[in-house]
């Protein structure tokens, strides 16, 4: 799905409102100084913008056409907030030079002791090193989130910098206002789980030795999740169960009409290995929905590709209703035998006509999935909706562009948030 134009434009306006009420007061008569101060507070009112952007409220995200597009344009912003910031002593290192270099040495160096100095060079190291973290997908989950946390800590020293050069100023206290909310509410309502509905797990079945699917009973008022869509689940302490405490995200594998959601989870990492332990009688809380996969799609024949745990979007829609056109699923998994769900697919594409299924063992080489794509006919003219690890899906969508498919007729989920 597209993101909506208004959000982005209010977002932006948002951005750019610090660096408008100080518009007022600079001169162009010093063009280094009023661009260097403007591209201070572009760069913080961007940031701060930014943040409004990590905050896990579904309809807050539905409104940017889902949490994922969200996030890009969380990173985007954030990205171009921080380049402005460079440029800020940049320009005023120019405005300075042209006065005295030794005035403008002392006026920036990073070894002048005066506070709005250190405070400076200090958020500016900071949010050097935990933007370049962002782009290193190989870190441990847990470690690239601490170390991205640590923005937040770049944000509150270029808050005290910008405090100690003008004082409390409309921009200071706006870019202020937005961090504080946004970080608390991303903090209670998502991390904290204030913005959770209580559930209890019901039942637990293992499809294969390293996945556990689980049935979700409501305690309340249940979400409402359509197909496809998923929630952030925390699941906590049981009598023989490890919980995991903090909110992951799964697909809903489906959805029943008393509320109850089931959850196929796969053994990745340390959370998802506790969970192939769960017992009935766990708390769980969820979050959501969130995403926009399968939703609102075009009518017109659809290629389906699933890898291994990315079945599960699919896996919802099949389980909800039957498919309205011609629709080929091509899943792609490592196992040669006990191929978890493949009895229950193979058992759709009986039932439902419009349905072709096939069942492809592959390790890394997507080429055997290729070769099935080939054979698919006019296959430039179907909308593909790819589901799986990361590598698989931007390899299979270069061939999918290579061989036609136009670009807007690629769909996917992925099931990574970096
Ligand atoms: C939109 C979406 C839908 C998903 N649906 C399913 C599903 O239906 N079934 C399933 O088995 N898995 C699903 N996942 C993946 C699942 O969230 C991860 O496997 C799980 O969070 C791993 O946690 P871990 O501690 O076991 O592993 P770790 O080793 O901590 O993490 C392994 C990888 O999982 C991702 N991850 C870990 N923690 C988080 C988090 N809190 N938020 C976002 N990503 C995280 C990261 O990419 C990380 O590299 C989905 C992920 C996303 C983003």
């Amino acid at each position: 799905m597209k993101t909506a134009v208004v959000p982005v434009i209010w977002i932006i306006c948002v951005a750019l409102l610090p660096a408008w009420l100080v518009a007022p007061a600079l001169s162009m008569d010093e063009p280094g100084l009023s661009l260097g101060l403007l591209a201070g507070w572009l760069g913080m009112g961007m940031i701060a913008a930014s943040l409004l952007l990590m905050v896990r409220e579904p309809l807050w995200a539905s409104w940017f056409g889902g949490l994922q597009r969200m996030y890009q344009w969380h990173h985007a912003m954030g990205v171009v907030g921080y380049l402005l910031l460079l440029a800020h002593p940049l320009l005023l290192a120019y405005h300075y030079l042209q006065l005295d270099a030794e005035i403008a040495w002392e006026y920036l160096s990073p070894f002048n002791p005066q506070a709005t100095n250190s405070l400076g060079w200090a958020a500016l190291l900071i949010f050097t090193l935990g933007l370049a973290v962002t782009f290193v997908s190989r870190l441990p989950y847990g470690l690239w989130r601490r170390l991205h946390v640590s923005l937040a800590v770049a944000m509150g020293l270029g808050l005290g910098h910008a405090w100690f050069v003008s004082g409390f100023s409309n921009s200071l206290w706006m870019v202020v206002l937005l961090t504080i909310v946004s970080v608390g509410w991303r903090l209670l309502r998502a991390d904290r789980g204030m913005g959770a509905r209580p559930y209890e797990v019901s039942q637990v079945y293992h499809p294969a030795a390293h996945i556990t699917e689980t049935i979700l009973k409501p305690l309340a008022k249940p979400l409402l999740v359509a197909p496809g869509q998923f929630v952030s689940a925390a699941f906590f302490e049981g009598p023989y169960f490890q919980g995991c405490g903090d909110f992951h995200p799964y697909t809903v594998s489906q959805v029943a009409e008393d509320g109850s959601l089931t959850l196929s989870i796969k053994a990745l990492g340390a959370c998802t290995q506790h969970i192939q332990s769960l017992q009935p009688g766990v708390a769980v809380r969820l979050q959501g929905p969130y995403g926009t996969f399968l939703l609102n799609r075009p009518v017109a024949s659809e290629v389906w590709i699933a890898a291994g745990i990315g079945l599960t979007p699919f896996l919802a829609l099949l389980r909800s209703q039957s498919v309205m056109q011609q629709t080929d699923l091509i899943y792609v998994h490592r196992e040669s035998e006990h191929i978890p769900y493949q009895s229950e697919l193979q058992r759709f594409a009986i039932e439902q006509k419009h349905l072709t299924f096939y069942s492809l063992t592959m390790e890394t080489d997507p080429s055997p999935l290729f070769a099935w794509l080939e054979k698919i006919d006019r296959l430039n003219e179907k909308q593909v909706y790819l589901c799986g690890p990361p590598p698989l899906m931007l390899k299979t969508t270069q061939w999918l562009q290579q061989h036609g498919v136009p670009r807007q007729q690629i769909h996917f989920e992925q099931f990574d948030f970096r």
